[in-house]
């Protein structure tokens, strides 16, 4: 066993163990338990400073996922867009590759709440076959997204089983890996793993940060070494009620990233997935964030503010309205909050 697999293995995954940290209704929980897995790892416990802080609410099971019924199991509609299993097809260029279904960590906000860490995610050889399969007679797909679960997660020969599969299909521009190891294992980052992303090129890996305090001494080492393995590193943060719906709070942890290398790409809306209702936030609080932020902050560490359209009907930005037409003229919003007349020209 490497040393992540072992760290790995001293997570907690039951309410009994978290009972002997933190006073928790250990009933309750099990409940939870039983239907949303949970698994805490040894370092991101260690970030967990006060019951109910934004590292708790992240990765701590909640009565409320249960209670949360209105919502659909699978809001993108990924079941019925998956031409074979684990493999969702949504744009006609690019494929979402689930080849790993569990995590090193659950996320209680997680999109695919409905089986990360379950039976149903259960990847086997013969599924990744299949799905390279598809992949490489379907030569629209430019762009395919190992996720998951956390890809990661898999041993390095399994993972080049899959790196190698794919770098074979010449049909491919890059490839791309998304994974919260940096955050949830930094110690899974290891100089083998390198080593071995350093031979496929152009590969992107997108790390999912949500809270400043995740930007740790290990997580910033591992971002490092991945970048200095030749990995393009961006940023997914959910935006997340009580977590991180707050300019300063954010302002902080795109800076963050920055200085450790990784790019903010997406600021997600919360998906409309059963069991996350809690974490829901009114888009026009996200407008907000966004234009507190926009002209105070370096347009490199700005995201694009995305919604995953329910149904499957894909990604769709949200902008603040900068522009406003009356009649003939247009006029612009400044960043301070003035507004200028523009001259449009005539069309
Ligand atoms: C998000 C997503 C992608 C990638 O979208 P980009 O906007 O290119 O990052 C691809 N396929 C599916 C199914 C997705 O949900
Ligand atoms: S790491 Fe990603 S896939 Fe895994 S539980 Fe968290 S959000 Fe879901």
């Amino acid at each position: 066993m490497e040393d992540w697999q072992k760290n790995l293995a001293q997570s907690l995954t039951t309410p009994e163990q978290l009972a002997t940290y933190f006073p928790v209704d250990v009933a309750a929980l099990s409940r939870v338990v039983e239907r949303y897995p949970m698994r805490i790892t040894p370092h991101y416990l260690r970030l967990i400073h006060a019951v109910d802080d934004p590292i708790w609410r992240q990765c701590i099971p909640d009565s409320r996922e249960l209670d949360d019924l209105d919502q659909p199991e699978d809001p993108l509609a990924e079941e019925s867009l998956s031409p074979v299993p684990h493999l969702v097809h949504r744009y006609p260029d690019r494929a979402l590759f689930l080849v790993s279904g569990t995590c090193a960590g659950y996320c209680r906000f997680c999109t695919r709440k409905r089986k990360v860490g379950c039976a149903a995610m259960r990847v086997t050889m013969g599924d990744v076959r299949t799905g390279l399969d598809y992949i490489a007679r379907t030569p629209q797909i430019r762009d395919v997204i190992l996720s998951g679960g956390d890809p990661l997660l898999m041993s390095d020969l399994l993972l080049k089983e899959i790196l190698d599969g794919l770098s074979r299909i010449p049909h491919l521009d890059l490839i791309r890996i998304g994974s919260r190891m940096p955050v949830m294992l930094p110690e899974r980052i290891t100089d083998s793993l390198c080593a071995l992303l350093r031979r496929y090129r152009p590969l992107y890996l997108n790390t999912h940060f949500n809270h400043p305090r995740e930007i740790t001494p290990e997580a910033a080492d591992a971002c490092a070494r991945l970048a200095d393995a030749g990995v393009q590193l961006g940023n997914q943060t959910v935006l997340l009620k009580g977590v991180n719906d707050d300019a300063e709070v954010l302002r902080e942890l795109f800076r963050g990233l920055l200085k450790i290398r990784v790019r903010p790409y997406y600021l997600h809306h919360m998906d409309l997935a059963r069991g996350t209702g809690h974490f829901r936030t009114a888009i026009a609080d996200g407008v907000a964030i966004l234009e507190a932020l926009r002209g105070t902050l370096s347009g490199l560490a700005i995201p694009q503010y995305v919604i995953d359209l329910p149904g499957g009907k894909g990604k769709v930005p949200v902008c603040p309205d900068y522009v406003q037409r009356t009649g003939d003229e247009v006029w612009v919003r400044t960043p301070e909050g003035g507004r200028i007349r523009f001259p449009e020209l005539k069309r």
